[in-house]
């Protein structure tokens, strides 16, 4: 396992984090809940392999990772790691939700602080929100009674948002980011991640597989990859373009699996800050060139055509669409598309009328598209 200095706190942290949204799950009385053993064996199996920083959150596994998280630190290894949970700001009502569902988290996880405490999933609506509910004096309070050691925040709006957010309390003691070689040009950005770095905020990088996708590349992508003449996995090149960058600290992966865990662990006990090389770098360049390639459809998502009469959210059937396309996955098991179609938003109800094309600055023809799209589907 490789070790780099979180920031300037005055400690190492191991370069893979486990993150506890994916745990080994069972059915229980027709319920998905945690596999508690496996999970615990899990995260035991992940500090004794070197990984020296735990995150989960509120809602992960509908409440229960908090809890399995804190029984797999009993024993001795609560001390041996960095421990990270989120505030759920979704519920955060009035002021003082904040201390109390801090405190409801203290009481599930078991212990009597966290090291890092990080508002979670902030945009720009939460951070309205969370000024105006007075965040900072909460943060300081916490800080100050040793609830939590630092804070922090996880992030997923545009990069203007993450500008403002980095300037907006002078105690940040971490951000946490969606990043990977795809979407280094999205969310936060790669210009926002060298400006935390610059202003002494380390970050944590989420969805570095980019929810597993990078692990399992279609053909052209993989192809492109057997022929260089460094041999690294598809889930090495994805680990080792985040793990390249030394603003960065950790990166989570949610792992399921020993095979996974191990697999990780093997990864991260050689990738170092800088060491990729310019041919690595120009590879990774030509694997996303070749993913963004696939993209079937020149939707902006500029929302111009909607809203639709008949309520097909256009938008978002296309974008569903290209990332299937992209990603080379099956267009039928689309995660995004399959909940348009339960929340009757598919392409399937377009009935023609011809109100959208008329809007597109693209000129795509829409109705023939969705059409398609509908055909593909349900063929
Ligand atoms: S053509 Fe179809 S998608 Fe476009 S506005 Fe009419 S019903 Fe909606
Ligand atoms: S107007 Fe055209 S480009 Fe814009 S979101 Fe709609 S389909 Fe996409």
């Amino acid at each position: 396992m490789q070790y780099v200095p979180f920031g300037k706190h005055g400690f190492d942290v191991s370069r893979l984090g486990m993150g506890c949204m994916r745990l080994p799950t069972m059915q229980q009385d027709g319920k998905t809940v945690i596999d508690r053993e496996a999970a615990i064996s899990l995260i035991r199996r992940g500090i004794d392999g070197g990984i020296t920083y735990v995150d989960t959150a509120y809602p992960y596994h509908d409440g229960e990772s908090e809890i399995v998280t804190g029984l797999a630190l009993k024993d001795g290894y609560r001390e041996r790691v960095k421990l990270a949970t989120k505030l759920p700001i979704w519920l955060v009502k009035e002021e003082k939700d904040m201390n109390r569902l801090l405190d409801e988290q203290l009481r599930k996880l078991d212990v009597p602080y966290v090291d890092f405490y990080l508002l979670h999933a902030m945009n720009k609506d939460r951070l309205e929100l969370m000024r105006s509910l007075n965040y900072r004096q909460f943060l300081n309070d916490a800080l100050a009674d040793g609830r939590i050691r630092h804070a922090a925040f996880s992030f997923h709006d545009g990069k203007e948002v993450f500008l403002e957010l980095l300037q907006d309390y002078d105690k940040w003691g971490m951000a946490q980011i969606q990043f990977n070689y795809l979407d280094d040009d999205k969310q936060a950005t790669e210009e926002g991640l060298r400006a935390a770095g610059k202003a002494g905020i380390p970050l944590v990088i989420m969805e570095p597989l980019r929810g597993g996708a990078l692990a399992n590349p279609p053909a052209d992508v993989k192809q492109l990859m057997d022929s260089y003449e460094v041999k690294r996995s598809a889930v090495e090149w994805a680990f080792a373009y985040v793990a390249d960058y030394a603003e960065v600290a950790t990166v989570l992966s949610g792992m399921s699996s020993q095979q996974q865990l191990d697999e990780n662990l093997a990864i991260f006990d050689h990738l170092t800050v800088g060491g990729l090389t310019d041919a690595d770098k120009a590879l990774i360049r030509e694997l996303k060139k070749t993913y963004l390639a696939r993209v079937p459809i020149g939707c902006t998502g500029c929302r111009y055509c909607v809203p639709c009469p008949n309520d097909v959210s256009i938008p978002s059937v296309f974008h569903s669409y290209n990332e299937s396309a992209m990603l080379g996955q099956e267009w039928k098991h689309s995660w995004g598309y399959n909940n348009l179609v339960k929340d009757g938003h598919d392409a399937s109800k377009c009935v023609g009328c011809g109100a959208c094309e008329a809007q597109c600055p693209q000129s795509l023809p829409i109705i023939e598209l969705l059409g398609k799209i509908d055909g593909e589907f349900n063929k």
